[in-house]
């Protein structure tokens, strides 16, 4: 008999399923809001200019593809850290930190997880109630316990700041707690500054492990804006893992560009951990591939390109907030009494409607609207040619 005889079935992603209806809808009014990818005004995936001259650059290098160091591509790891804690952070340069080019956010997720696994071996780890899915999956995998800490207040359709405050204090020390530096996915709610501070001061005093992901910087108030959170926790001095994506930032999705960011307690503590870490990495996959990485290197290490970059991702996050803005008034100017301006204050590609899973399911069969069951939907998804179809339709399934 085979040996795959008593494989089960792995349940279906929600989110993969709901793609699939959408392709297989005929209607031509459809539109996909449960997607995680921007799409420009026109619904294409961009190619940044920025991406299209550091290609042509490398095209005409025309480098032989040897394979990359275990650790990533020296300059797209000071790059990605420069990023996170700014150019001048006393934490590059007294090496109290590290970065590794990972395969993605997910892959920096992982390379983190599993060298937690190694030097906490009894932790739990505890992430925000909702959070992005793969989060639970992927330290579940890991071989860590995952628990939740209070975040999203329906009610409100805003932050529950005393309840997050609450179960963090309750966490046992040595918890790792995962926290989304900017731009919460799936709610687009964020914790202010004041907030912020907070739930630091928390954090260290709980003894707990900050996990900070960072998949969206830029996407809300700006590059450096949405460092602020990374570099609070970095200027209290505490340990902490920060896993970043440059999938949306950059629009590489399919070259799996990230990096692990570490900061340690010291030069000698740095050069032990990023031995280990190469350690994980050689047992995982290797090294990582060229392409993206040597895309996104040549783009943060060359001031023009670096300036073309930051101007490109100031236009995704204005046409963002734009359409945030006009999905709110298009509503209203429906009729509808319900009070949607709470969309105008989240931040990043995605909102927490509000919508109910009854109203979510009357959107797609009736308008062929495609949201996530939990009201979810990616505001990158709207364009002017979709939103007041989409205004529309909302107000109908509300009304
Ligand atoms: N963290 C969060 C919060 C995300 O939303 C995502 C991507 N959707 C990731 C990590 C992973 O990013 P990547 O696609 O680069 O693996």
């Amino acid at each position: 008999s085979s040996i795959f005889a008593s494989v089960e079935l792995a349940p279906r992603d929600p989110i993969l399923g709901l793609n699939e209806q959408f392709k297989a809808d005929s209607r031509s009014t459809k539109v996909n809001l449960g997607v995680g990818v921007y799409y420009d005004d026109a619904g294409r995936i961009p190619l940044l200019k920025a991406v299209r001259q550091a290609e042509a650059r490398l095209f005409e290098e025309a480098a032989p593809r040897n394979y990359l160091p275990i650790d990533g591509i020296p300059g797209y790891n000071d790059g990605a850290r420069t990023l996170l804690l700014g150019a001048g952070s006393p934490l590059i340069s007294e090496h109290r930190s590290l970065t590794v080019q990972t395969l993605g956010g997910t892959g920096a997720l992982k390379v983190g997880a599993d060298f937690l696994k190694q030097i906490l071996p009894g932790a739990q780890v505890a992430i925000s109630n909702p959070s992005w899915a793969n989060h639970q999956a992927l330290f579940s995998a890991a071989g860590f316990p995952v628990v939740g800490y209070d975040y999203y207040d329906a009610a409100t359709h805003g932050l529950n700041f005393d309840g997050m405050l609450a179960s963090l204090r309750a966490l046992p020390a040595g918890t790792i707690v995962v926290l989304h530096a900017c731009c919460h996915n799936p709610t687009g709610v964020d914790p202010s500054l004041e907030q912020w501070q907070e739930i630091a001061r928390t954090l260290q005093a709980g003894q707990l492990v900050p996990f900070l992901d960072i998949a969206y910087q830029g996407f809300g108030d700006g590059i450096e804006e949405d460092a602020a959170v990374v570099r609070l926790f970095a200027e209290l001095g505490v340990t902490m893992f920060i896993s970043s994506s440059f999938s949306k930032s950059f629009s590489l999705y399919g070259e799996r560009v990230g990096a692990l960011t570490l900061v340690t307690g010291g030069d000698e503590e740095s050069t032990r951990v990023l031995s280990q870490l190469k350690r994980v990495i050689r047992t995982n996959y290797s090294n990582p591939p060229t392409h993206g990485g040597a895309l996104v290197s040549t783009v943060l290490n060359t001031p023009e390109l670096y300036a073309q970059w930051a101007e490109e991702l100031a236009g995704m996050r204005d046409r963002i907030r734009t359409m945030r803005h006009q999905l709110v008034e298009k509503i209203q100017a429906q009729g509808v009494d319900q009070d949607f301006s709470f969309v105008k204050a989240q931040r990043g590609m995605f909102s927490y409607s509000g919508l109910t899973k009854a109203q979510v399911d009357r959107l797609r069969e009736d308008f062929g609207i495609y949201a996530v069951g939990s009201g979810r939907i990616c505001v990158a998804a709207l364009n002017s040619g979709n939103i007041d179809y989409v205004a529309q339709s909302v107000a109908s399934v509300i009304k």
